[in-house]
């Protein structure tokens, strides 16, 4: 039997910590494990990370956090998926949806259907089936129906929120449980000459603080697992070559708009995200294709307000540290790794890897084999997502004319990993995407970037032809009248916002200085 409580001490009060922290407290009783989280205000945090997945909300309500009132103190939004603009070509434009293109006929994907139906010479839109994409394009919003027969059942849904504010919520809501946090800088790390385990960290103060368990969520410094036990890192730069990003905020619009925006640009991509208060932009670009005072011209020329502030640069590097447990720590978040946040799958992973410890989480004499375990799951998680984001790049048909910095046919023409070739090679011949047990990505995603960006099947599923194609021509026409029924009867997203968590009216515009 455990006598004390095993201490536990994060290392970082950025989502990744607070994240980490709260699940913890959340999850074990103070008599199993104790929770400290050191954090350094004069550091401070990355500042960045507004989009999420539909993931998120199961933490929340894990946590059992309040919804509206979660919403309302972060400035968020509801999101219903990604509109990509320009990816394949100028002027192309799809939306990857939190849902499906529509539902399954006979226990196959709609998909399937389309694509038959368009070898026979009736091309129709894809996305007129899929009722988040309706939803999107047309700036509704509804929470998803629990009937799972009802087409108003196919999404999930996601926030856009303030990344800061929301490391703030989720403080109060730990420090109000019980979780003992300490301000200060992490000077040194102490290791145990034995087995070079961590044993303490020192602050600037003086004081030393000791642990069982260390979790490293110090961002880009990796101090524990990159700097001090000098896990190597994974360079993946060559398939991902953006390796800075421009942020600034701007004067907010009035459409809300239930998505968040990304459109490819000369030497990267631009995000735009929608909050309560203002709106998100930031510029993904290589340093390799373009400078720094044109990437800013680029931003600061598409923003649909004032800009709020000067851009702020953000350096980073995609790829991911060989292990992110060694030892007696466990770096989460940015400390482990990091790919470009095209999908929003940062706090995705930091979530899934936090999630992923408490399951195992080890005694004091750590099992190897506990380790070996947590490690392999990492792996194949960063691997889906940089094959998925690799796509997006790799795809694209742009000529020269609208490739003045010559990054767009680097990406097309590099070399990519063996397992994306294999992905892309079987949705090529009959359009099957592989189904993962969990984690990301799940077949419609493939779907929608494939179709997006102009990458369809030889052939399609033949199971489908046990239906007619006049009765599979008509159930799809009911198909999309259905979707666009049950669309236009959805509030605008304003106005839901407006009815749950947002008075714009209310001083509800908490400004953090943050981009
Ligand atoms: P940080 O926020 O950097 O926190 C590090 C913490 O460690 C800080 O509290 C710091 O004070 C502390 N610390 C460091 N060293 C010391 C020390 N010596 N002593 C004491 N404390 C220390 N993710 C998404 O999911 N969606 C997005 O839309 C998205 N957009 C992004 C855009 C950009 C440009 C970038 C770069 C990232 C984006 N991300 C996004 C990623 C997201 O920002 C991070 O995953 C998330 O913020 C978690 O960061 P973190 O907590 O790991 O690190």
């Amino acid at each position: 039997m455990q006598k004390d409580p095993i201490r536990i001490v994060i290392l970082g009060g950025g989502t990744a910590g607070w994240m980490t922290a709260a699940g913890f407290i959340k999850g074990f009783k103070p008599e199993f494990a104790s929770v400290r989280l050191i954090e350094s205000d004069e550091i401070g945090t990355v500042g960045v990370g507004e989009a999420t997945l539909p993931q998120l909300k199961s933490f929340n309500d894990f946590l059992g956090l309040n919804e509206p009132e979660f919403m309302r103190d972060t400035n968020a939004t509801f999101k219903l998926g990604i509109d990509f603009r320009n990816w394949g070509r100028e002027g192309d434009r799809y939306i990857h949806p939190f849902g499906i293109h529509g539902q399954a006929i006979n226990g196959v994907p709609l998909f399937q259907y389309w694509l038959k139906a368009r070898a026979n010479g009736h091309d129709s839109d894809l996305e007129s089936y899929s009722f988040p994409i309706m939803a999107c394009r047309n700036l509704k919003f509804d929470f998803p129906s629990e009937d799972d027969r009802s087409v108003r059942s196919t999404f999930a849904y996601a926030y856009q929120f303030d990344a800061v504010l929301y490391a703030r919520y989720l403080r109060r809501w730990a420090e109000g449980r019980g979780l003992q946090r300490t301000e200060g800088k992490v000077v040194e790390v102490n290791l145990r000459p034995e087995d070079g385990f961590i044993r303490s960290l020192t602050l600037a103060s003086g004081e030393v603080v000791e642990g069982d368990l260390f979790i490293d969520c110090s961002g880009f410094r990796s101090l524990l697992l990159g700097q001090t036990l000098k896990v190597p890192w994974e360079d993946w730069t060559p398939w991902l070559p953006c390796d800075r990003a421009l942020a600034v905020p701007c004067d907010r619009t009035d459409d809300f708009t239930p998505y968040t925006r990304v459109t490819a640009r000369e030497a990267g991509w631009i995000w735009r995200i929608p909050l309560q208060h203002r709106t998100g932009n930031g510029y993904v670009f290589s340093s390799r294709f373009t400078t720094e005072g044109r990437a800013a011209e680029v931003l600061l020329g598409g923003l649909d307000g004032k800009a709020q502030a000067d851009p702020r640069l953000i350096k980073f590097a995609a790829g991911r540290r060989k292990q992110s447990w060694y030892k007696n720590c466990i770096a989460i978040g940015l400390a482990s790794g990091f790919l470009e946040p095209l999908e929003s799958t940062s706090i995705y992973l930091a979530q899934m890897a936090s999630d992923f410890v408490m399951r195992l989480f080890p005694d004091r004499d750590i099992d190897p084999k506990l380790v070996t375990e947590f490690n392999r799951t990492i792996d194949i998680e960063y691997d889906r997502v940089r094959d998925f984001l690799i796509l997006h790049y790799h795809a694209n048909q742009k000529p020269a004319e609208e490739d003045p910095t010559g990054l767009w046919r680097y990406v097309r023409e590099m070399t990519v990993p063996d397992t994306l070739i294999e992905k892309m090679e079987t949705f090529k011949h009959r359009g099957h995407i592989h189904r993962y047990r969990d984690g990301l990505f799940a077949p419609p995603s493939w779907v929608a970037v494939y179709t997006g960006q102009n990458i369809l099947p030889r052939n399609y599923d033949r199971q489908v032809d046990n239906m007619s194609t006049e009765a599979m021509l008509e159930k799809m026409r009911e198909m999309q009248e259905r979707v666009a029924v049950n669309v236009d009867a959805l509030p605008t997203h304003a106005d839901f916002l407006r009815d749950y968590c947002f008075d714009p009216s209310a001083k509800v515009m908490q400004e953090t200085g943050n981009v």
